[in-house]
């Protein structure tokens, strides 16, 4: 009897096992994927450090993948009846067994937070099957959704019985083609993966307005994600703090226009049609009116102009860290570029406790901000509810989760010449699953932007 080769994580603190475990029983409308790729990501960092409570190990981690459908038993249907054919290459919502009767569903409208909902790959283990993508095969349980990533066949699929009438359906048909039917390769889904539903939830969370300076406090990739789909969504300036500089590098290809690196006080840019960054960094003395004191190549304060003089990418080259700016120094950088102001929307994908209150800060009176960066609970932090919150009359919102929709207008978005290029940017690599345990090494020390897991 054939088996499946997985990894394994047994218990927090524990290596990753590889483990050959038994194909499933396919029960009636559900589907065998053999996983192309999937990702590591901060989840599996925290997972492995036993930071969130109610995960059943031993479990196969990797919540976010994509494959094929290998085997279909019965019928598995897209949400626009279409049915999916054995070879069809998927991705699928992570998020299982939301009940949509319960008072979360149904009364406050929030089905991220029901609490039936199971998750591959976090909430459910082993003891469930093969639900991680870090696995040769993922089993699609009945009722788990896929969405379809090469281009919809126009018009071949018939509908599914109960979705409506026949007009219905042909008119959303229609409407598919009339929209965009890119195919979605495996790797660009893949370099988003999870930040992408994360992101576009934060994005809409944040409620950005044509015009608005959106300002992003991190820059892995759901802070990254959040950065283009900040510019998606009409921001006229997005900012972006947070490091090493080749996170921020990407951050600025993908539709910042400055950005700061809170561990060295460096500030970079994106201006024109090339890439260039300036020489700025942050000091205690106010320059060409922008309240930064420039520092040259070496680090130190130095005769640079900072208002005018920006420096191609080459003068990261040699480039000795200064110190890690301070909450005030980063406020003056914001400041600086809104007018004294501070941004309209912040949205904090850090996962530090302190970026909460200094994204509340960075942000101007009756502004918004969103916290999607604190997945786990990293401790306490003190703020002035009068002077951070009530006198600025802020607007503060978590985020949490995501659901059907934010997968597959994702995934709309990837299908388009603007997700295709900005989302190229974010640069992935492939580790197999014999290596993860230096892969979430790499991850836990952002050693890399992105780390896709190959079975
Ligand atoms: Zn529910
Ligand atoms: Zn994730």
């Amino acid at each position: 009897m054939p088996s499946v080769l997985a990894a394994v994580m047994t218990a927090p603190h524990q290596p990753i096992e590889l483990r050959e475990l038994p194909f499933p029983e396919l029960e009636p409308d559900s589907a065998l994927l053999r996983v192309e790729l999937s990702e590591i990501c901060g989840t599996d960092v925290h997972l492995q450090e036993g930071r969130l409570a109610g995960v059943p190990y031993p479990i196969i981690p990797g919540h976010v993948s994509v494959g094929v459908l290998e085997r279909i038993r019965g019928q598995l249907f897209d949400v626009d009846g279409r049915p999916f054919a054995e070879g069809n290459r998927v991705t699928f919502l992570d998020v299982h067994r939301t009940c949509h009767r319960c008072r979360a569903c149904l009364i406050d409208k929030a089905s991220t937070r029901c609490p039936r909902r199971k998750v591959y790959g976090i909430t459910y283990g082993v003891a469930d099957g093969l639900t991680g993508g870090w696995a040769q095969y993922v089993y699609i349980k009945p009722g788990t959704i896929c969405i379809r990533l090469d281009a919809p066949a126009g018009g071949s699929g018939s509908p599914a019985d109960g979705l409506g009438s026949r007009e219905d359906v042909k008119g959303s048909l229609s409407r598919m083609r009339g929209g965009s039917t890119a195919s979605v390769s495996s790797e660009l889904f893949m370099a988003g993966g999870c930040s992408l539903p994360t992101a576009l939830h934060a994005a809409e969370r944040a409620e950005i307005r044509i015009g608005d300076t959106v300002l992003v406090l991190g820059a892995g990739p759901v802070g990254l994600s959040c950065v283009a789909f900040a510019r998606l969504c009409g921001a006229g300036q997005v900012l972006c703090i947070g490091a090493p500089d080749a996170r921020l590098e990407v951050a600025l290809r993908m539709g910042a226009d400055k950005a700061l690196n809170f561990q060295t006080g460096r500030a970079l840019s994106a201006w024109g049609t090339g890439f260039q960054r300036d020489a700025c960094g942050t000091g205690s003395q106010s320059v060409g009116g922008t309240g930064f004191q420039p520092v040259h190549e070496g680090g130190a304060p130095g005769p640079n102009a900072c208002g005018t003089g920006f420096q191609p990418v080459t003068c990261s080259t040699g480039f000795q860290p200064v110190q890690e700016c301070t909450e005030q120094q980063r406020l003056e950088w914001v400041r600086s570029l809104t007018q004294g102001r501070g941004a309209d929307v912040a949205i904090e994908a850090a996962g530090a406790p302190a970026a909460v209150v200094q994204a509340m800060r960075f942000t101007r009176d009756a502004g918004r901000v969103v916290i999607v960066g604190q997945y786990t609970n990293a401790g306490d932090v003190s703020l002035s509810p009068h002077a951070d919150i009530n006198r600025k009359h802020l607007d503060i919102r978590g985020c949490w989760g995501s659901d059907y929709s934010h997968f597959h207008r994702a995934v709309e978005v990837l299908r388009t010449d603007y997700g295709r290029r900005t989302w190229g940017h974010m640069h992935s690599q492939r580790r197999s699953l014999g290596n993860l345990n230096e892969a979430l090494d790499e991850v836990a020390h952002a050693r890399s932007v992105k780390l896709l897991v190959t079975p």
